[in-house]
This record gives structure tokens, sequence and C-alpha cells, in this order.
């Protein structure tokens, strides 16, 4: 036997008993953005390597260290996406979307960053992307955090909190900036050296610190919101009013920060104490320089992305395993003659009632073998077909999840007996 080849470190395999739950989740997210009108959008994985570095940023944990970065055959520097703003930024900018026109649109798939895996984190995961662009005013925000607190509602999750913050304009972080570096710069022992390195480049950045050492200078350094121009302020308050009338409880978090010139006002973070050290599910923010940033005309811009593998872990630690996918009726086919007619006699059952899911016990068997696999695949009832059974045109049902007598029934009737056995 040749040796196998190995998956790659941090990037997993979806198993069929797992993906029922991914595909009840992403249908749920799709579902309810598609009900406030937001529109696909399937961008390629792999960028130029630019795009990246000025969307994202070149003093960032994502550019710095975790890009998955190549040359290609005709040496173009490449990168699997980190995150997906970009990527739509790109392609609205590039097909004309965002020209004096207004956008709502979704994004999911997989994500690349060369991090240490572990739970939580991974080196291919995959987020659920939701943008709006065009819309200046709070409604927005608004409209945005409602659609997540509608997902977590339909979900059944009750342990994420809303923190919310206001970055204000890059114009009114000039002096807030300024502040800062004053302020850790007379802390520089206690720096860690990420921070010491960061502190002069991006000082927003240090708020973001997660070492422990930072912890308390972190707290008690300025306030962001002690900074706001009165437009932005004003702009937080209308969220915040929204919010209060949907609702939605938040808690405002003056260190939640995104180090970045075009980022302005509103971010916001959706977290849980349920998932241990990786507890950020859902992050978003206004980006409102960012489009121009990329070379088209400048347009407000917000959204968020949820992480699809903390979301679903916390569906399960909510309300365990989730949902399974059985057929509704595994069909036993015993002999030459019934084997013949099984897979068309199945055909009929799905042309009756579209969406039953029918499985034909392919590569024969003994009728004890066949229904062991009946049993296995979770169907609610087995179908019965013999040589006598296909000469009357009948078909044997037992129910394999109650306890109840088999019977025949004709053809013809067999969708509806199916339907109506437990
Ligand atoms: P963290 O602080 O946990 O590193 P982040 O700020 O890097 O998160 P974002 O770039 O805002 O995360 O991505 C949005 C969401 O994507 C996160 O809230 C999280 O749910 C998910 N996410 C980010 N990185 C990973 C990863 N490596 N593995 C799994 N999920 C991730
Ligand atoms: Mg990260």
């Amino acid at each position: 036997m040749s040796k196998q080849v190995s998956s790659i470190r941090g990037m997993s395999d979806v198993l069929p008993e797992d993906t029922p739950l991914w595909q009840y989740i992403e249908g749920v997210l799709k579902t309810v953005v598609q009900s406030y009108g937001y529109h696909e959008l399937r961008v390629p994985v792999v960028e130029r390597t630019e795009l990246f570095k000025r969307s994202i940023g070149e003093v960032t944990d994502i550019v710095e260290k975790e890009m998955y970065t190549f040359s290609d055959r005709n040496d173009e520097s490449l990168t699997l996406r980190p995150e997906g703003t970009a990527g739509i930024v790109r392609a609205g900018i590039g097909n004309g979307l965002l020209y004096n026109q207004k956008q709502k649109l979704w994004l999911t798939g997989p994500m690349f960053r060369y991090e240490k895996p572990q739970k939580g984190r991974y080196r291919q995961f995959y987020q659920f992307d939701v943008e709006a662009f065009g819309y200046e005013g709070p409604d927005i925000d608004a409209e945005l955090i409602m659609i997540s607190a509608r997902v977590w509602k339909l979900l059944g999750l009750d342990a994420l909190e809303l923190q919310l913050n206001s970055l204000g304009t890059p114009e009114s972080r000039v002096t807030y900036r300024a502040e800062l570096i004053e302020y850790f710069s007379a802390h520089k022992d206690e720096l860690d050296d990420e921070s010491q390195a960061r502190l002069l480049r991006n000082p927003m950045r240090l708020l973001d610190s997660k070492h422990p050492k930072m912890q308390a200078l972190i707290e008690a350094a300025p306030r962001i919101t002690d900074h706001l121009d009165n437009e932005s302020a004003e702009h937080f308050a209308g969220l915040q009013e929204l919010l209060g009338g949907a609702g939605i409880k938040f808690k405002v978090n003056s260190r939640l920060v995104r180090g970045l010139d075009y980022y302005s006002r509103t971010v916001f973070e959706w977290v849980t104490d349920k998932l241990g050290a990786q507890g950020a599910v859902c992050s978003g923010g206004r980006y409102d320089g960012l489009v121009e940033h990329l070379g088209g005309k400048a347009t407000p811009a917000i959204g968020w992305a949820v992480g699809l593998e903390r979301l679903i872990e916390l569906y399960r630690v909510t309300n365990g395993a989730g949902p399974v996918t059985a057929p509704d009726a595994y069909l036993v086919a015993v002999g030459d003659a019934a084997a013949a007619q099984a897979l068309l006699f199945a055909e009929m059952l799905r042309n009756e009632v579209p969406g039953m899911i029918v499985e034909v016990n392919c590569g024969g068997g003994s009728y004890k073998a066949q229904f062991k696999r009946a049993d296995k695949s979770g169907a609610r009832v087995a179908l019965i077909l013999g040589e006598q059974e296909v000469e009357s045109r009948q078909v044997g049902i037992k129910a394999l999840r109650q306890d109840a007598e088999q019977f025949t029934v004709a053809w013809e009737k067999a969708a509806a007996a199916i339907t109506s056995t437990e």
C-alpha cells in the first residue's frame, strides 16, 4: 500500500455527519439576509497580494504574519483571501456596482490565515459576510446588527453579547492618536514587543493587544469615545437609539477598535463566554474610506463577518448535536426482478413527492444485509421489493423507528403511505 497523504495543519474536512448542521446554519443565514433584500456576490478565493496589503493594512496581524502568499508561474504575487471585504470592494469597483449606487451584498466561503491552529482558530475557516455600500446614516448600521440578532434568535443562541463602539472620523482621530502615542510612550517598558514595534505606526492596534501584561495599561488608556467629532457622536447616538427601539441590548466598549485610517464610526463585535479563548463570533464595522482608498469613488460602507466554525460550535454547546439528514425511505430489493425495478420505482416516488429522500440499496445483498443497511441509514421506513411484489405491482412498508406491523400497498399508494408513516 502507498503512503497516505495527510491533510494540512489547521485545515479540516467537514464530514458527512457534520454537514447537515453546516447546511442548516448556512441556510438560516442565507434566508435571513435575503429577507432583508441582500444579494449574493461570489468572488475568487485568490487575489493580488497588493489588494490585501492596501485594504487590510500593512501594520496588522493578517498582513504581517497570517497571509498565504505565493508567486504564480508568471511571478505575480497572489494571496489566498484572509477575509471577504477586500474582494467584495475590488469586485464592486471593478464591475461598476458601487458607482453612484447603493448595494446590499452577502458572500460566504473559505478564508485562509496562517495562524497557530487551536480550538476556534484554523488556517482554513469559513466566514459569512454581509456588506452594505452607499449608506451613510445609522439606519443601515442598525439594520446590519438586527440581521445578526435575528440569526442568533432563529438559532436559539442567547449567550452572545453585543459590544459597540464608535471610532469617529479619521480627522477626529488625529488628536486621539497623538494622545495614545504620548500615553503609551510614557509606559514604554510595560509594552510587549509587538506593541513597541507598532507604537508609532499604528498606536490604536495596541488597544487590541491580548498580552496579559498590557491589560491594565489598556484599561487606563485614553478613550476614543471622549474624542468623537459632533457628527460621529450624533451618528453613534442615533444607532444606539435605533438598537434600543429594536430591543437589542448592547454594551459600549471604548476599547473595541480597528486601527486603520479608512475605518470610521461604528465598530461592533458579538462575543460569547461559551467558547473559551476564541469568544469573538461575529465582528463588523463601518469603513467609509475603503472604497476610495482602493481607487473607487468615495462610498460609505459597513459590514460584518461571522466565523462559521465558531458559530457552529456555539450552536452545539447551546443546543446539542443539531439536525441530521436521514432518508425518508430505504428501498430493499431482493432478487433480480426487484433489483431491475428498484431504481425506477424510486424515481416514481421522487416524481410524486419532490424532496422525498429515497435511498436505493445498490449493490445487491441478502434480505438481512439490506435490512441492516436500511436501519443504519436512519431511514424512517424500509420499502421491500421482492419477486412477488414486482409481479403484483405492490411494495412492503416497514416502519423502522416505531413498533408497527409491516404492510403492503399498491405502488401508486406507496408515496402517501411513506409520508404518513412516522
Ligand atoms: P480574532 O481576534 O479571534 O483573531 P479577528 O479579529 O481576527 O478574530 P475578523 O478578522 O474580524 O477576526 O474575522 C471575523 C470572524 O471570523 C471572527 O469573529 C471569527 O469568528 C472568525 N475568525 C477569524 N479568524 C479565524 C480563524 N483563524 N479561525 C476560525 N475563525 C476565525
Ligand atoms: Mg485574528
